[in-house]
C-alpha cells in the first residue's frame, strides 16, 4: 500500500509512520529525515539545503522531487511505503502523480496549542534519531538518549522563530493538499491529538491493517 503522512509540523507525522512503517513492513520515507542525513553527510544536497531547514523554510520543489524520485526507485519500496513530509505543495503533488499511485492519504488533525507544546518540548538523538519529548516522553537520564547513549539536541527548526515560519509555510503550501487529495477520494481526517497508541489505533482501523 502506498500512503501519505499529511499534516503540521508536530502533529506525530514521523512518530505513527515509525509505527506503521515496522507493523506493515513498508519504508518509511520522510524527507525531512533525508535531507537532514544530506546535511549530516555535507553532500552537494546537504549543502544548498542546510540554511533552509534551518530557517524553516521549504525546499524548492525541483530539488525534493528528485530526492522522492530517487528513494522511490529503490528496491525496497516496491512492497509500498508511506511518505512523511511529502508532499507539501501542490506542485509536488503532481509531480507524485506522475511517478505513483496513491492509496491512502492521512490527515492528522491536531490544534495549535498542542504543536507548539510538542515542537518546543522536542528533543531528538543526535547519534540515532529517537525523538523525545521533554515532558510527555523524556529520556531517564537528562539529555542522553535511553535506547543509544546519545546526546540529545533541539532541532534548530525547533526554536521559535523557525517554528512560526515552518506554521505559515504549512498554512499557505501545505494546507491545500487537504482539498487537493479530498477531491480525488483517497483523503481520511484522523484527530493526531492523543497518545500515539491512541492515534495508531484510528489509523489502523482506517487503513484496515
Ligand atoms: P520535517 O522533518 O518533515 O519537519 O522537515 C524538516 C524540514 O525539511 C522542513 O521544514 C523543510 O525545510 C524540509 N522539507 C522536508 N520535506 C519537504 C518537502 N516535501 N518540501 C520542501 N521542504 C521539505
Amino acid at each position: 500500500m502506498n500512503m501519505i503522512f499529511l499534516g503540521p509540523p508536530g502533529a506525530g507525522k514521523g512518530t505513527l509512520a515509525a509505527m506503521a512503517s515496522k507493523s506493515m513492513g513498508v519504508p518509511h520515507i520522510s524527507t525531512g529525515d533525508l535531507f537532514r542525513a544530506a546535511i549530516k553527510n555535507e553532500t552537494e544536497l546537504g549543502k544548498k539545503v542546510k540554511d533552509i531547514l534551518a530557517e524553516g523554510r521549504l525546499v524548492p520543489d525541483d530539488l525534493t522531487v528528485a530526492l522522492v524520485r530517487e528513494r522511490l526507485s529503490l528496491a525496497d519500496a516496491a512492497v509500498g511505503w508511506i511518505l512523511d513530509g511529502f508532499p507539501r505543495t501542490i506542485g509536488q503533488a503532481e509531480a507524485l502523480e506522475a511517478i505513483a499511485a496513491v492509496n491512502l492519504v492521512v490527515n492528522f488533525d491536531v490544534p495549535d496549542e498542542k504543536i507548539l507544546f510538542r515542537l518546543t518540548g522536542r528533543r531528538v538523538c543526535k547519534a540515532c534519531g529517537k525523538v523525545y519529548h521533554v515532558v510527555t516522553m523524556p529520556s531517564k537520564a537528562e539529555g542522553v538518549c535511553d535506547a543509544c547513549g546519545g546526546e540529545l539536541y533541539v532541532r534548530p527548526d525547533d526554536r521559535e522563530e523557525a517554528i512560526k515560519t515552518r506554521l505559515s509555510a504549512y498554512r499557505e503550501q501545505t494546507a491545500p493538499l487537504i482539498d487537493w487529495y479530498g477531491g480525488r477520494g483517497s483523503l481520511a481526517t484522523i484527530d493526531g491529538s492523543g497518545t500515539p497508541e491512541a492515534v495508531y489505533r484510528e489509523f489502523a482501523r482506517i487503513a484496515g491493517v
